[in-house]
Order: structure tokens, then C-alpha cells, then sequence
């Protein structure tokens, strides 16, 4: 039986995650969730697997040595490390909870990752770290780190120390990076749970600048079972992009959320932009697809559902 660790686990990839595996590999693997609970975490996301005797759960942060230590006696295989402020507008308001948990506590997690010599650790990062690509797309797994806000700089600085843990300690490490992902347990903080709920409650929906930024939408599915892929199959030391097919601009994707939903164009509002707004992120992802991956679930499909039961 693998024991693995999942940090952030309460959170909306995190959980979909957890039930992902408990699901597929039933008594061959352990999961041990680590959540801080924050505003982010809920752990009725976990609700259907509460009870599996081979899931348990940690309540405590990532830069808690005490709770550390009580977690990593139960000799965990895999460290997969969800745990993160995660909300760009958040990191503009307080930056520095986003280097406390992104950086300081994933620099946290590899000390014990080493200390209890774990087989692998699995960083989940963004496609946030390349910056926009008015820099120049699409980006490839070896393009610079170019960030522009407070949390993909915080995201890209854990990415390099991850690899900075695997050169000097020699660990096996694995990074993904993905696009914007949408589907069921996402905080509706986010763009599309955010505007789904708008519409079912008739309120304006405030779009930044002209909504022209484009982002590429990854159903949570796809990436959970890309993030299986990496974990079992992945190579050391090893950088892999998740991205996706479907790149809309965001005044394209509100459209097409009121149309499925069969509301008005008119609850669009322009607001003043975000600072520092990228404009898009375009990715090259051939080395995931090499590991056998491929994208299932199409954007409009996975909106028709999620609309479906947000709304219901
Ligand atoms: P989320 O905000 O939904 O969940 C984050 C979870 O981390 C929450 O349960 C929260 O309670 C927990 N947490 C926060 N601080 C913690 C700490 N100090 N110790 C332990 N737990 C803590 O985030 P998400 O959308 O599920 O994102 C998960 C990971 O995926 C993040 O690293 C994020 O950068 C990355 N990512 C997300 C997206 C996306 O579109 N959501 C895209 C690419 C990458």
C-alpha cells in the first residue's frame, strides 16, 4: 500500500484529487490530507470519502514543524503539495501570506520530505509562473520565469527552490505546471463559479478592462488525472505543462456562460482592470501527452454541467 501525502487537500483541486484516487485505487494506496482550512479549505468537498478507513485528515499548516513531525511518522511514500493561497486579486490586497504558505511552506515541506525520505515530491504549480505571453508564447516547459503578481512570483519562487532541493539533496521531484482550471468545488471567488452565481441571481457580472485576456480552461478532471500520470509516471527532476485546447477570451467565456444558462448579455459590466493583468498564458504541452494524457472534457460541456448543478 503507497501512503500518500496530499497538502491542501480541502481545497477544489486538491479534493477532486483525493476522491480521484480513493476512487480508482480503492486499498492500494493510503491518502493523508493536510489542510490548514483557511476561507479556501472546506472539507465537506471531501464528504464522500470522510469514512474510507484508508483516508484521514490533518488539520495544520505547512510551516507547522509540530504538526509536520506527526504527519510524516506515518510513512508517507508521496508528498503532493496543493497547499497555497491561491487567488491572484487576494495577493495584490496581501502579498505576504502568499510567501508564508507558498514559499516559506513549501521550502517547510521539503525539509521533511528529505528529513523522512519520502520516494517522491510533487510541487502543483501554474502556468502563472511564465508571465503573460505578450512575452512571447507558446511557452514550453524550459521557457524563463517571467511572473507578474504576487502569487505566480510566490508560485515560481517555490518552483525553484523544489528544484533547488532536488540538485543539492539529490530528492526526486516532480513540478506540473497547468492553466486555468474550472469544474465542481471550486470557491466561487473564482471567474466561472463567480459568474455562474452572478446570473442565478440576476446581479451584473463586473468584467476587467474589455475582457479581452485570454485564458486556457482545463476541466479539473483532466488535470487530476494528469497529476496521476506525473506522480506514477512522471520522470525525475522532471517539469511538465498541462494545458489545454480551449482558450477563450474571458468576454467569450462570460457569453458563452449566459447563453448556456439562456441570460441576458446585458448583465455584462466593464471594471476598471486588475494592476498588473496578464494577458494571456499559451502553452506547449507534448511532454504530458507523452505520458499518455490527453484532454476528455471539452469547455463548453463541462460549463453545460457545472450550470447545471450550480444552478440547481
Ligand atoms: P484552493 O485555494 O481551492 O485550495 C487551497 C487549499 O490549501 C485550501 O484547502 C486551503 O485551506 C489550503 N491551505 C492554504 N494554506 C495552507 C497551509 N499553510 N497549510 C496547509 N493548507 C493550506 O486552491 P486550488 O485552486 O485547489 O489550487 C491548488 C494548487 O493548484 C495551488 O498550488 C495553485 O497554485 C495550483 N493551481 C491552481 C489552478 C486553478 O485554476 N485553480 C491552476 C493552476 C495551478
Amino acid at each position: 500500500m503507497k501512503t500518500i501525502l496530499v497538502t491542501g487537500g480541502a481545497g477544489f483541486i486538491g479534493s477532486n484529487f483525493i476522491i480521484h484516487m480513493l476512487e480508482k485505487y480503492g486499498q492500494e494506496i493510503r491518502i493523508i490530507n493536510l489542510d490548514a482550512l483557511t476561507y479556501a479549505g472546506d472539507l465537506s468537498n471531501l464528504s464522500e470519502v470522510i469514512d474510507y478507513s484508508n483516508y484521514s485528515f490533518f488539520h495544520g499548516s505547512i510551516n507547522d514543524d509540530s504538526i509536520l513531525e506527526s504527519v510524516f511518522r506515518n510513512k508517507i511514500d508521496y508528498v503532493v503539495n496543493f497547499a497555497s493561497e491561491s487567488h491572484v486579486d487576494n495577493s495584490i490586497e496581501n502579498p505576504v501570506i502568499f510567501y508564508e504558505t507558498n514559499v516559506l511552506g513549501t521550502v517547510n515541506l521539503l525539509k521533511f520530505a528529505y528529513k523522512y525520505k519520502v520516494k517522491r515530491f510533487y510541487q502543483i504549480s501554474t502556468d502563472e509562473v511564465y508571465g503573460s505571453c505578450d512575452n512571447g508564447c507558446p511557452f514550453n516547459e524550459s521557457s524563463p520565469l517571467n511572473p507578474s503578481s504576487p502569487y505566480s512570483a510566490s508560485k515560481a519562487s517555490a518552483d525553484l527552490a523544489v528544484m533547488a532541493f532536488a540538485k543539492t539533496f539529490g530528492m526526486d521531484v516532480v513540478i506540473s505546471r497547468s492553466s486555468n482550471n474550472f469544474g465542481p468545488r471550486q470557491h466561487t471567488e473564482k471567474l466561472i463559479p463567480k459568474v455562474i452565481e452572478m446570473i442565478s441571481r440576476d446581479n451584473k457580472i463586473p468584467i476587467y478592462g474589455e475582457g479581452k485576456n485570454t485564458r486556457s480552461w482545463l476541466h479539473v478532471m483532466d488535470h487530476v488525472r494528469a497529476i496521476e500520470r506525473v506522480l506514477f509516471h512522471g520522470k525525475r527532476g522532471e517539469i511538465y505543462n498541462i494545458g489545454s485546447e480551449f482558450e477563450v477570451e474571458n468576454i467569450s467565456l462570460v457569453k458563452m456562460i449566459l447563453d448556456i444558462a439562456d441570460k441576458s448579455h446585458d448583465l455584462i459590466e466593464f471594471v476598471e482592470d486588475r494592476p498588473g493583468h496578464d494577458l494571456g498564458y499559451s502553452m506547449r504541452f507534448e511532454k504530458i501527452k507523452e505520458l499518455g494524457w490527453s484532454q476528455e472534457i471539452g469547455l463548453e460541456e463541462g460549463l453545460r454541467e457545472l450550470i447545471k448543478k450550480q444552478m440547481a
